[in-house]
């Protein structure tokens, strides 16, 4: 199924997303145009490390194969990733998997663009654990597992950071000793490979916006917002880490750093304490008491639930207006990713709190989630584009390789 030799089948590209207890998977073919790609399949593992659970489902959402497995097995990552590969192998008998690409979340300073693998670049990877504890390691397990058990195997990585790096300055220093900023305690910015996405796909769309000032919401469990000036990224909310900006749904978002200190001293908190309330247990969970989950929060009639909900709206709206502020204009605003895409609710709650700006969407359009979703008298566009990292995984595999979509 990986192909090592030549053959007659056609071609697909596998793009792998790991992270701390999950594999997501996605495999894509070219389109009978032969100008674009196409999903065949995507599914995951969920629950790595307590109770795994494989499902899989097609382009049109049908279920494909569901598997789970004893706590025992649950964390070893090689059974996990081999069971996906002879899971494909089967179901994908008329292809043969040409390459991989990988959702890594830390490039640091030097990889500002995917790169192909190699046995150097897998040690640079490494090298970039401390940047990202929590998530470079569970990315780049799967590469080298890969790289191991298929030396000829050709993969890619594609980093979160990459498209952050057209950034100035004065959008990525903090007020730290240079020092401090030479070494890299600097803000790299977070969910590029989703702007991407949505900036080529507002370039297509509407080129003359993407050549202006646009905002972009990624809003789902984990939320940051990037300001792009002439599809290049300017500022982002996330930062050194993928703590900072508005609240998400168990991050807290940025707060006053004096904060840790208090809770160093005053409640003995660790290392350890800190990471889990600031990764785990804050943001919508930790403000609701409720959950992570901002469906399960615009249902609930609890004031604690609605507090969570206006507490990420006003968060939100005050970043929009912030990365309006770092490029000096808006020209469009765009929601993405889990809420952005789904809640006409968050959507209009946000915009109604920046519409001092110009910035209002129609009702109507918005309940049905158009596409482009401003009032008639906006003086600021707003529009939902669903985000697609993968596919922007898969199309930098193809590019980084030199293959052309004829080919694939
Ligand atoms: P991830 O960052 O894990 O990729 P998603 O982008 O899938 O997350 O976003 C998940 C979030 O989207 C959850 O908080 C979920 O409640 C929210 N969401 C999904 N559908 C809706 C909806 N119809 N209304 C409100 N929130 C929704």
């Amino acid at each position: 199924m990986l192909a090592d030799t030549v053959s007659a089948k056609q071609a697909a590209y596998l793009v792998l997303n790991a992270g701390s207890s999950s594999l997501k998977f996605s495999a894509f073919r070219q389109n009978a145009q032969g100008n674009d790609l196409e999903t065949l399949l995507s599914g995951q593992i969920s629950g790595i490390g307590s109770e795994a659970r494989f499902e899989a489902k097609s382009a049109d959402r049908r279920p494909l194969g569901a598997h789970t497995w004893d706590t025992k097995d649950s964390d070893n990552r090689d059974i996990l990733l081999q069971y996906v590969l002879d899971w494909l192998g089967t179901t994908l008998g008329d292809y043969d998997i040409v390459a991989v690409g990988h959702r890594v979340v830390h490039g640091g300073m030097n990889l500002g663009q995917p790169m192909q693998v190699t046995p150097n670049l897998l040690d640079e990877l490494d090298s970039l654990v401390p940047l990202a504890p929590l998530h470079q390691p569970h990315n780049v397990a799967p590469i080298r597992i890969l790289a191991k058990n298929f030396p000829d195997l050709k993969q890619v990585a594609c980093f979160d950071t990459a498209f952050h790096s057209t950034q100035p300055a004065m959008a990525r220093h903090f007020g730290l000793p240079q020092a401090l900023t030479d070494e890299g305690v600097c803000s790299y910015g977070f969910h590029g490979l989703s702007y991407e996405y949505v900036t080529s796909h507002l370039r297509e769309t509407r080129p003359d916006l993407a050549q202006g000032h646009v905002v972009i919401c990624h809003l789902g469990n984990g939320s940051s917002l990037c300001a792009v000036k002439a599809g290049q990224s300017m500022d982002t909310s996330m930062g050194f880490s993928v703590l900072n900006g508005v609240p998400m749904g168990t991050r807290s978002g940025s707060i006053d750093p004096g904060v840790l200190f208090y809770l160093m001293r005053e409640k003995n908190m660790g290392l350890e304490a800190l990471e889990d309330l600031l990764y785990r247990q804050s943001g919508l969970l930790g403000i609701s008491g409720i959950s992570n989950d901002m469906k399960v929060l615009q249902e609930s009639s609890e004031p604690a639930a609605q507090k969570a909900v206006d507490l990420f709206c006003f968060r939100v709206a005050k970043e929009v207006a912030a990365m309006a502020a770092s490029m000096g204009g808006l020209d469009a605003l765009v929601f993405t990713a889990g809420i952005g895409e789904n809640s006409p609710e968050i959507r209009a709650a946000v915009v109604q709190q920046l519409a001092w700006l110009g910035v209002k969407v129609d009702a109507a359009a918005n309940t049905k989630k158009a596409y482009d979703i401003s009032a008639p008298d906006a003086k600021v566009p707003v529009f939902i584009v669903p985000t697609n990292e993968e596919k922007m995984i898969a199309k930098h595999t193809i590019r980084v390789l030199g293959h052309t979509l004829g080919q694939a």
